[in-house]
């Protein structure tokens, strides 16, 4: 049986298996916009390093990629600053909830990696300084764009607004890294153009088109260094699931970004590039199912990174 028939029959009883499954989780009510999202759907999508892609269940609804968007982002600053964004934002995990704003009053404003609020909100704001939040939006959605050969790829503006009215613990964030010298822009400019990023929508399908450059499985679309993927795969294993990116290591050991919004993105390197979507989160705020299936998947298909006998 050849890969892409193999990863087939595999995927496919773990999606029925999850389809089945009562406990779901509960979706980000807290978001005004994505209280009413119907927690029943469930998409997956894989592209492997032989150019097939597979796709399950709801893989083509667009659904609100929230906090990956912080991928796309630090891999925005990474390709324009260098090194030099480490100066404002650190590469540790955290053991707080990823809206905190105990650890920057601890650290002085210096948030502990690019992928809790406070750092995505300063990566954002170092993008600020070269244009205005209309354009830097276009260069975010330009990136995404090029990355999946796809212009269908949106921005919801009722999601973003819902988000900008009602989400007072970023604009805490925000002030608070102002009053510690660590925001150079207005915080209305930079969290308008942080809850417009987040409420980017993408498919499972085009989020594991955009996975292959970091997976380095397709390079060709958008250029980011071997380097910078390596950092973002990096953060991606240690801090890309909040509070549970330890368990979600433990258990799936594949570098992954989630997103209040359900989805998850893992990248497999050298091998694939995975999109699951369940809008249910389980209690640090990752899809609890979308975890599930990649748990399962990584261990019938040895894809986890710490494997050693990986199937070459
Ligand atoms: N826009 C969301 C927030 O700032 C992103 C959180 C997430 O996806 O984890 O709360």
């Amino acid at each position: 049986m050849d890969e892409a028939n193999y990863v087939q029959s595999i995927v496919e009883s773990i999606v029925h298996r999850m389809r089945d499954q009562k406990v779901k989780g509960d979706v980000a009510d807290y978001i005004p916009e994505l209280a009413h999202i119907n927690p029943n759907q469930f998409g997956l999508s894989i592209c492997l390093a032989n150019g097939c892609q597979l796709s399950f269940g709801d893989s083509d609804v667009p659904f609100s990629i929230q906090s990956i968007s912080k991928v796309f982002t630090l891999a925005i600053a990474l390709g324009r600053f260098g090194d030099a964004i480490w100066q404002r934002v650190g590469r540790e995990p955290s053991s707080h909830v990823y809206n905190s704003g105990q650890e920057l009053e601890e650290k002085n404003g210096h948030p502990p990696n690019p992928f809790v609020n406070a750092g995505a909100i300063v990566t954002t704001d170092a993008l600020l300084v070269s244009g205005t939040p209309k354009e830097t939006l276009a260069e975010i959605l330009h990136f995404a764009r090029l990355a999946v050969s796809d212009n269908e790829i949106y921005i919801n503006s009722a999601v973003a607004k819902s988000e900008i009215a009602t989400g007072h613990q970023n604009w805490a964030l925000a002030h608070m890294l102002r009053a510690k010298g660590n925001l150079c822009n207005d915080c209305e400019l930079v969290l308008g153009t942080y809850f417009h990023h987040c409420a980017i929508e993408m498919t499972c399908e085009q989020l594991a088109l955009f996975g292959r450059c970091l997976a380095r499985i397709d390079t060709k679309a958008i250029h980011l260094s071997e380097t910078h993927t390596q950092n973002l795969l990096a953060l991606m294993m240690t801090c890309g699931h909040y509070q549970g990116s330890g368990e979600f290591a433990f258990q799936v050991g594949i570098p992954a970004k989630s997103g209040v919004g359900g989805g998850i993105l893992a990248c497999v390197p050298g091998r694939a590039s995975i999109a699951v979507w369940s809008p249910g989160l389980n209690q640090h705020g990752n899809s609890l199912l979308g975890t599930a299936a990649l748990r399962e998947l990584s261990r019938a298909l040895n894809w986890s990174a710490f494997s050693s006998s990986r199937p070459k």
